[in-house]
């Protein structure tokens, strides 16, 4: 039913009618409805239908929701690589994984863009260290650019830009909600990615909210730009979805009950495989159609246009700016046996590497 107000108004009681004035006036302060819709509009898709995750204890990790990707529940390391693709040195137990000490930065294998994302951590016991020297490691969003620090700030006083909650250099957290070393403690947080435009200008910053054991201690905190040391750094474009990555800063820090979900636009989901998985695509096929690999990107060219694609999986990519897909198949040894390339709704195209 399409409501008019004014009508409202002359045909019902007062009392009715100030009330509902009132109801729009307060509403007209929020964030606009989405115009596909009315008011109350029936036709309008039900909220999906998720069983929320059960809480952690300090004994045990609690279960993710139903509809999250879960990058780490215990055993195996198989969603996070080091920065450049090739196997971390990070070790994995039943129930927690661990930094090591110079292995380096660990991020994932699944790019993420605006997301919510849960992850438990404990600071070394007994501490070690002092100021930023304890337990300190890092969640990053953006392949390393903005860091929400991760710190052993229990009893442990440092630049409170730099502390356990903080948007690292930029935003103290609004209290410090730490537990003990060696306790599991948890980091709830929304992330919304920046957004560039054509000409690559910043449209809107990268925002972050934080819950530190279920505290809150960033609301919806704008990045002035990624985060760093001594600097106040621009922005510098970046693709919305991103590896979320881990900080090897020396110490000890442990992880347990990992997960995102995803928000907005999920699918299809994409990752970044690195050198070790794209290289053996690169090459020349049949004429006109070659593949090259750009840092993390393969690139297509066909017939004299140049396509960066995006993982879908290890063998499947597609481009965002056309629909262009292409799908490998391999040998039992690893080679490509031939790349099915389809453009729009035509017929795939066939090619063999040369
Ligand atoms: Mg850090």
């Amino acid at each position: 039913m399409n409501l008019n107000l004014h009508q409202l108004s002359a045909s019902f009681a007062g009392g009715v009618a100030a009330g509902i004035l009132t109801l729009a006036a307060q509403t007209a302060c929020q964030a606009q409805p989405d115009p596909k819709w009315l008011a109350h509009d029936r036709l309008r898709p039900q909220p999906a239908v998720v069983s929320p995750g059960t809480a952690s204890t300090q004994e045990k990790a609690g279960q993710p929701p139903s509809d999250a990707v879960v990058l780490f529940n215990g055993g195996n390391l198989d969603q996070w690589v080091s920065m450049d693709g090739s196997p971390t040195r990070w070790i994995a137990r039943e129930d927690y994984m661990e930094c090591v000490k110079g292995s380096g930065y660990i991020r994932t294998l699944q790019n993420f863009g605006d997301c919510q994302l849960h992850l438990e951590f404990a600071a070394p016991v007994p501490p070690d260290g002092e100021g930023q020297g304890r337990g300190n490691s890092g969640l990053f969003f953006g392949l390393g650019r903005y860091e929400i620090q991760i710190l052993d700030s229990y009893k442990n006083v440092t630049y409170a830009d730099g502390s356990a909650g903080s948007l690292y250099g930029q935003y103290p957290p609004l209290v410090n909600a730490s537990r003990p070393p060696g306790q599991w403690q948890t980091y709830d947080v929304i992330y919304t990615a920046p957004r560039f435009d054509q000409q690559a200008k910043l449209v809107s910053p990268a925002r972050v909210t934080l819950f530190h054991n279920g505290v809150l201690v960033q609301n919806n905190s704008e990045l002035t730009g990624p985060t760093s040391w001594l600097e106040r750094a621009p922005y510098s474009p970046h693709p919305e979805k991103t590896p979320i990555a881990l900080q090897d800063h020396g110490n000890p820090v442990r992880f347990r009950n990992l997960w995102v979900r995803e928000l907005g636009k999920t699918t299809p989901k994409e990752f970044t495989f690195g050198s070790a998985v794209l290289d053996r695509y690169v090459g020349r096929y049949e004429t006109n159609v070659s593949f090259n690999r750009e840092g993390d990107q393969l690139v297509l060219s066909l017939e004299g246009v140049k396509f960066t694609l995006f993982a879908e999986s290890r063998t499947k990519f597609f481009a965002k700016t056309t629909d262009v897909q292409c799908e490998f198949t391999l040998e039992g040894d690893g080679k490509v046996a031939k790349a099915v390339i389809t453009v729009g709704e035509g017929p795939g195209r066939e090619v063999k590497k040369k």
